[in-house]
């Protein structure tokens, strides 16, 4: 069972802070045991900010700490917002936009860069970044690899840690290598939507048992996530915000108790250095 003592984190949701479907979805999560959560900006066009300079990403990034403060109000724990580009506006940018790689780079390289003012100030909690989960030619990947080694670079200076959207992979040894080039230890680096098993940064596991399963017999250190209202064009892709929760459950019900502290505890407190037992 879920005790009082037991912190449950969702890793990575997204809240809509346009109407309180928002709020409610954190209702659900806090109902089923749910206790701490990290925020991640909705992608910025989903907002309705097609940005034309990094200063343009701030209404996205304020829209979002708005509404995780409210969210931690509803939590025996708190929620923590984490800022970023979504690495699928490059697509958008040069698609339809009519930017050159490189002139996506910079402008993405802006929001990352006005992201890390909000985690400097204490206002935000890590940086978001990555690179397409699709293929894309290659001047495009070169450009958002630049934009990911940037937020390693903001990361180091802030000793903060980086959720990653990629592609989908179980070794990404290559970018936990760039981001220690950057000054940045692979343990601050999580790939968000990761299955079970991932050899470089450490995995925010999709909440599908098996994937659960692989992770808690491992036994490396790892999150999980339900990536609730992600992206539209990934529909049925994530699960429901009681999801997390659920799980916790079920794995405490399975004889997972040392999976559930490394995923809620010791995980959280490596990666991002937050107290969720300290903070409940
Ligand atoms: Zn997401």
């Amino acid at each position: 069972m879920i005790d009082d003592e037991t912190p449950v984190l969702d890793n990575h949701l997204h809240l809509d802070p346009d109407n309180h479907r928002g709020i409610d979805a954190v209702r659900d999560f806090a109902h089923k045991g749910g206790t701490h959560l990290l925020v991640v900006n909705k992608p910025s066009w989903h907002l309705g900010v097609e940005a034309e300079t990094g200063e343009d990403f701030r209404d996205v990034f304020e829209r979002t700490i708005e509404i995780v403060a409210a969210a931690s109000e509803e939590l025996e724990g708190r929620a923590w917002p984490v800022l970023g580009v979504h690495p699928g506006l490059v697509s958008r940018l040069v698609d339809d936009r009519g930017f050159g790689p490189e002139e996506a780079r910079d402008l993405m390289q802006a929001g990352i860069d006005v992201a890390a003012e909000y985690v400097e100030a204490g206002d935000a909690l890590a940086l978001k970044s990555g690179r397409p989960h699709y293929d894309v030619e290659d001047a495009v990947w070169d450009a958002s690899n630049a934009v990911m080694r940037r937020a390693f670079e903001r990361a180091a200076d802030l000793e903060c840690a980086v959720q990653l959207h990629t592609e989908a992979s179980e070794d990404l040894t290559e970018v936990a290598e760039w981001a220690e080039e950057a000054g940045l230890p692979r343990h601050n680096v999580v790939k968000h939507y990761a299955g079970g098993r991932l050899a470089g940064p450490i995995p925010s596991v999709m909440c599908e048992k098996d994937a659960l399963e692989t992770a808690a017999e491992r036994g490396e250190p790892f999150l999980m996530e339900t990536d609730y209202i992600d992206d539209p064009d990934r529909p049925g892709a994530v699960l429901g915000p009681k999801t997390v929760p659920r799980r916790v459950r079920w794995l405490l019900e399975n004889g997972h108790e040392s999976a559930v502290r490394n995923a809620h505890v010791e995980t959280p407190e490596l990666v991002y250095g937050i107290d969720t037992e300290g903070t409940l």
